[in-house]
Formats: structure tokens, sequence, C-alpha cells
């Protein structure tokens, strides 16, 4: 049979000691996203627990209608969170829309500072680019602080956006990211 999902993505990441800088292990998921196996079931994946989350359905107020994948939009974080997030959209027939590092976006746009382990950093999000009450899937590749996705997360709900899922390829446990972002629910492919 086919390899369970976690252990896929697992056995192709790549772990890098020492990058951006020392102490920290980067995992490097370009080999997954390389694998036309692996990528499929990890959009798969990524997509899946929002159609069955209750939330989703209340919130449209259809009591769940097959065929919703359970959200509106998706909403990517920049750079990586991007190849996900399009690829997620694209299955589930719905648009997808980015969340992106300071000074990138054109238009009208919100911003919302977040920590990083040394100083901060911006994430900006046009301000037309969720209508509210939209069901907002989030997606991003790591969860480790939880500071980048709560950030996504901050800028979706002062659009009025209802994030109805947020979903990242790798969990970081020992980095409490899941604690962080709390009451939102995290689902991770992988929790490591
Ligand atoms: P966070 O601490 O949760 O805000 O993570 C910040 C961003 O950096 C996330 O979007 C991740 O993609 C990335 N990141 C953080 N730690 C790692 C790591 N150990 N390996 C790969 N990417 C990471």
């Amino acid at each position: 049979g086919e390899l369970p999902l976690d252990e896929l993505i697992a056995s192709l990441t790549v772990d890098v000691p020492d990058y951006p800088e020392p102490g920290v292990l980067f995992r490097d998921l370009t080999p997954v996203f390389a694998d036309g196996v692996a990528f499929r079931r990890m959009v798969e994946g990524l997509a899946a627990p929002a159609a069955s989350d209750p939330r989703a359905a209340a919130v449209a107020g259809d009591g769940g209608v097959d065929g919703d994948p359970g959200f509106d939009v998706v909403v990517g974080v920049e750079a990586r969170g991007f190849l996900l997030a399009a690829a997620v959209a694209l299955a589930s027939g719905v648009g997808v829309v980015p969340v992106r590092k300071a000074g990138k976006l054109p238009r009208e746009r919100i911003a919302a500072d977040y920590a990083l382990e040394y100083g901060t950093a911006t994430l900006e999000l046009h301000a037309d680019s969720v209508r509210p009450g939209a069901r907002v899937l989030v997606v991003d590749d790591v969860l480790a602080t939880g500071g980048t996705l709560g950030a996504a997360i901050a800028l979706v709900e002062r659009l009025g956006g209802v994030v109805t899922a947020v979903s990242v390829v790798v969990e970081l446990a020992a980095l409490g990211g899941r604690v962080r972002l709390a009451p939102h629910t995290v689902h991770a492919l992988w929790t490591t």
C-alpha cells in the first residue's frame, strides 16, 4: 500500500542544520513539493479538514452542501505558502489571496507586525481581498512559533473574514505554535 502521508512527507523532507543561522534546524520541504505524488497528496490533505469542520457549514448557513470545500477562498503566506495555496484553491474550485511581506502589494492594504526571533516583521493584505463573512482557509508550509500564521489570521479577521481552517504541512511541536494560535485549530499533515 501507499505510505501514510506523514511518513511520505518526513521521508522527502531534508533537514538542514544551522540554516539560516546557527542553532536552527531548517526543514527544507522543496523535495516534497517537487515530488508529483507527494505534492498532490499534500494539497488534498491541506484542503480536507476544512470540509468536515462544522463551523464551515454553520457560517455558510446551508447545513453542509455536497462538494462545498468548507471555504470560499484560500489565503497563502509568502513565499512557500503561495505554492500550496494556489494548488489548494485550484483543486477546491475557489480563488487564492496572497498575504505578502511589507512593501509588495500595490493598493490599499492593512498590515500586521509580528515577532521574529530577533526583531519584528510585517505582513500585508489588500484591504478588498477578503469580503466580510467569507470563509477562509489559511495555508503555510511550516508552523514554528506561530507568529507568521497568527499575523495572517489577524489580517483576515480584520477584514471580516471567518477563518474556518488553518492548515500546514509541518508542525514543529516544540515551538508551541499550536497553543499560540488557539482558539484556532491547526491541521498539520506531519507533526514533529
Ligand atoms: P513562525 O515561527 O511560525 O512564525 O515561522 C516563521 C516562518 O518561517 C514560517 O512561515 C516557516 O515557513 C518558516 N520557518 C520557521 N522555522 C522553520 C524551520 N525550522 N524550517 C523551515 N521553515 C521554518
